[in-house]
């Protein structure tokens, strides 16, 4: 048996298979993880164990925080600042000019407009891998 699941946390889709299922021990939850990001996507009672394949990784954090995909963030071809305040030591958020000749297309999913600023654009999504500050203390 083969279930397809979408990743709750990141957006990857994968596939789940249940092996060493009917044993005669009981059931019990058994976790389903990610097999993209890790995290446990749910559980669900079963005797065997689940294991996951990736089908496809997600769009970044920054195309899913934009609202389109990573091949639209591709072909925008913008170029993104950070906005380092006075110090220009830290980085506080990002932002981007909507370049000319972003596709009409994607004007309209998006609402933006040619030379428009984007600002504001939390740190967490352009560098994913940084520790979260929830994971501080
Ligand atoms: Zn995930």
């Amino acid at each position: 048996m083969t279930m397809v699941e979408t990743c709750s946390h990141c957006g990857a889709l994968f596939t789940v298979s249940c092996i060493g299922g009917g044993g005669i021990c009981g059931a019990c939850q058994e976790p389903i993880d990610c097999p993209h990001c890790k995290k446990i996507v749910r559980q669900e009672r079963t005797t065997g164990t689940f294991t996951t394949t990736l089908v496809k990784a997600p769009d970044s954090a920054l195309a899913q925080y934009l609202g389109i995909t990573d091949d639209e963030w591709d072909e925008m071809d913008a170029e993104l600042q950070a906005n380092t305040g006075h110090s220009g030591e830290m980085t506080y958020s990002y932002w981007f000019v909507v370049p000319e000749g972003t596709s009409d297309e994607l004007l309209a999913k998006t609402g933006w407009e040619v030379d428009q600023m984007i600002a504001g654009i939390p740190v967490w999504v352009v560098e994913p891998d940084e520790p979260d500050m929830a994971s501080f203390g």
